[in-house]
């Protein structure tokens, strides 16, 4: 039977020049910020508009701050990345060789864990470097597996357009609807274009809906002007929230 520690090391000590050659290729350390969007599975690294560089990934696991345990993506439901279930590949490879860390899907760890789950996903996986967010709580690890480079990639243009932090579904592209639409009661729903979820948008374009009540004011003045806009007071909110009032409209 196989260590695990020392297999552990071996694809460790096998990761770190390739990390630092893909570092150095992408210079990586040159940027200050990141965003990742979890439906494209997408990493942005950037400093501004012109300065930026995007990766596809499979997001490996999350190791908490708090309470200090390590959690891969196939046991996490919090992730909703479609691809996290490529990860199941490691726990099969973890079962077949009695690789206890490998397969269980959650329990105490500590961040140096994370490096060697890194190594073996990108032994088992494959990709082109590995990435490590650090926010308040967690550390992601992130296998990067191919760089984007089209800048008309319409997954690019619309990771873009999400500039909105909706509370309950994180960024997301902006949405307009009127003062009446919720997500509890049935009140009509009238949009201005016809819609379908993830649809692409251009940039002058945005999603907008109203009730019934608001279109016989609408019809009353011929459109949209001043009366009708007070009667309807638009309000803000995120694409998945219009899809979910779509939803509860047109069951
Ligand atoms: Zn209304
Ligand atoms: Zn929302």
């Amino acid at each position: 039977m196989r260590d695990y520690n020392e297999f552990a090391q071996s694809e460790l000590d096998k990761l770190i020049p390739i990390q630092d050659k893909f570092k150095a290729e992408f210079n990586i350390d040159s940027f200050v910020n990141w965003f990742y969007d979890s439906d494209f599975h997408i990493l942005r690294l950037y400093n501004d508009e012109n300065d930026e560089i995007f990766f596809k990934y499979i997001p490996i696991g999350t190791f908490s701050f708090s309470s200090e345990t390590w959690m891969w993506s196939w046991f996490n439901n919090y992730l909703s990345e479609s691809n996290k279930s490529e990860t199941l590949k490691i726990k099969d490879f973890g079962e077949e060789n009695s690789f206890k860390k490998l397969y269980e899907g959650t329990f105490p760890s500590d961040k140096f864990d994370g490096w060697e789950f890194l190594a073996i996903s990108y032994k088992i996986l494959g990709g082109i470097g590995v990435y490590n967010v650090i926010t308040d709580n967690l550390n992601f690890y992130l296998l990067l597996t191919e760089q984007i480079t089209n800048n008309n990639n319409p997954e690019i243009k619309m990771l873009k357009q999400k500039k909105m932090d909706c509370g309950n579904h994180g960024f997301k592209r902006p949405a307009y609807v009127c003062q009446h639409l919720n997500l509890q009661t049935a009140v009509g729903f009238e949009e201005a274009f016809e819609t379908y979820e993830g649809m692409e948008l251009d940039d002058e374009d945005d999603f907008q809906a109203w009730c019934n009540e608001c279109e016989k004011v609408r019809i009353k003045y011929d459109g949209w002007n001043e009366e009708s806009e007070k009667f309807a007071q638009i309000k803000l909110v995120c694409e998945d929230c219009y899809f979910e009032m779509k939803k509860i409209n047109n069951p």
